[in-house]
């Protein structure tokens, strides 16, 4: 290790900093943000450091920046030349701040740039709100103390808290609700630990189409319960010695029922576990991520949602097709061709609306009768049409047509795989026919 890391205090303390331009200025920010008071100086003189603590230049003469470095280390003051380490008795990290958590990255001064890469890495794997779950620890040290007294219990306490419900809500932003859960828990410790169930949506099946937040809550589950539309490529990202438990749902093909799903949500939180119900594209998108969230409210169990990208997303995104177009489709219509008793029980008048991109979700089966209801409407059977199976992973397959063509060869192409249909003018033209139409 070249240099020692610290962390110093500088509330209330005087800094120099020798230089005004960009580079100064960004220096500075950080500083008053811990609370230092700034001496700011274009020309060096000695006197300058009197009750200083710490030193910096940028965006000033050589010979200034050399007499600051120079005297700053004959009185044993820490010292850094921006971009210059020849001149530095300390180095300035790459920093990552998130309330009081603060994470500084080093390369040892070699490179810089590598640093900054660095920090864009770490940004990503930490929640936004990190920062409130270490204000959690704070507010509780005392009561924590107390009801805990040994380091091992104390720290046992603090790993649950930290990867449970407490900070789960405090990183979703509902900080009352996560002070209530950590006061619950922290009360309880004595007892079995509190379960939690998150509804996560694990979009359409491709890994690196999972939120970051997705990502972070399997490798954090003991329990995953998941139905058929998630792959293996999602299901790998878990944690490795996490219980998988799979309730099937592929249509006409219930595994088990909604109501023992959501029993079994409840049974295991109950039970204290972490529980990540996955689901495929997003929960609250014909995904009957509601009904489980009112189950779970109903029963008291704490729970979050996590949004996913859904199918028309996905698929219209990789088959470069737009929902919306400017002048050609303002408004985008999620509708579903599931039927509860054979009959699609649709307002066919105001899909056949013109202006508009539909996204069908579970579309093959009932085609002909959508088409038949759109066109009774006054759908043109002529209107741009595309089925897209498996969209958004590396096996998507489209078939392109018309409402009517589309109509009749998909049950021939279909190869088995969730497909879902797009409808509308929208449709029509590839990125490519595009670019030559706004050409002309
Ligand atoms: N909650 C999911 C939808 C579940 S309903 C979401 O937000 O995407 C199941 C239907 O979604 C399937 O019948 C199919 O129409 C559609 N679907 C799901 N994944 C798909 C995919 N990868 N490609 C195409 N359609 C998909």
């Amino acid at each position: 290790m070249r240099h020692y890391p610290a962390f110093l205090k500088l509330d209330g303390r005087q800094v120099l900093l020798l230089g005004s331009g960009e580079v100064a200025a960004r220096k500075a920010e950080p500083l008053r943000r811990a609370g230092a008071i700034i001496r700011q100086a274009n020309a060096f003189s000695p006197d300058l450091l009197d009750g200083i603590v710490l030193a910096l230049g940028a965006d000033a003469p050589e010979a200034e920046l050399h007499a600051l470095s120079e005297a700053a280390q004959a009185r044993g003051i820490p010292v850094n030349i921006v971009d210059r380490p020849e001149l530095c008795s300390f180095i300035s990290p790459a920093i990552i701040a998130r309330d009081d958590i603060t994470v500084a990255i080093s390369t040892g001064g070699a490179a810089p740039v590598l640093a900054r890469m660095i920090r864009q890495n770490i940004e990503a794997l930490l929640p936004p709100l990190i920062g409130r779950v270490a204000a959690l620890g704070a507010r509780f040290q005392a009561a924590i103390r107390a009801r805990l007294p040994t380091l091992p219990a104390r720290r046992a306490f603090l790993e649950q808290a930290f990867t449970g419900a407490p900070a789960e809500l405090a990183l979703a932003g509902r900080q009352e609700e996560a002070e209530a859960a950590f006061a619950a828990m922290l009360a309880a410790s004595d007892q079995k630990p509190a379960g939690m169930v998150h509804l996560v949506g694990a979009g359409p099946g491709a890994a690196d189409l999972l939120t970051l937040r997705a990502l972070r809550l399997l490798g954090e589950a003991d329990v995953i319960v998941h139905d058929r539309l998630i792959g293996d490529a999602v299901l790998d990202m878990a944690r490795r010695d996490a219980e998988r438990i799979f309730v099937g749902k592929a249509r006409a093909n219930h595994c088990m029922k909604q109501q023992d799903i959501n029993a079994l949500l409840i049974r295991l939180a109950r039970e204290g576990k972490r529980v990540v119900r996955l689901k495929g594209g997003d929960p609250f998108v014909f995904g009957r991520g509601g009904e489980e969230a009112a189950a779970l409210a109903r029963a008291g169990v704490p729970h979050t949602v996590v949004p996913g990208v859904t199918a028309a997303l996905a698929c219209a995104a990789q088959a470069g097709i737009p929902l919306t177009l400017r002048g050609v489709a303002r408004s985008l219509t999620f509708v579903t061709g599931h039927t509860q008793d054979g009959r699609l029980d649709l307002d066919f008048a105001a899909l056949a609306r013109p202006g508009q991109t539909l996204a069908v979700y579970m579309g093959v089966v009932t085609l002909p009768a959508l088409r038949e209801g759109l066109v009774a409407a006054g759908l043109p059977a002529d209107t741009p049409a595309a089925m897209i199976e498996r969209g958004g992973t590396p096996q998507q397959r489209v078939l392109r047509g018309s409402l009517a063509t589309v109509a009749i060869e998909a049950p021939e192409w279909a190869s088995g795989g969730p497909a879902l249909l797009l409808l509308g003018e929208a449709v029509a033209l590839t990125a490519g026919e595009r670019a030559l139409a706004y050409a002309a």
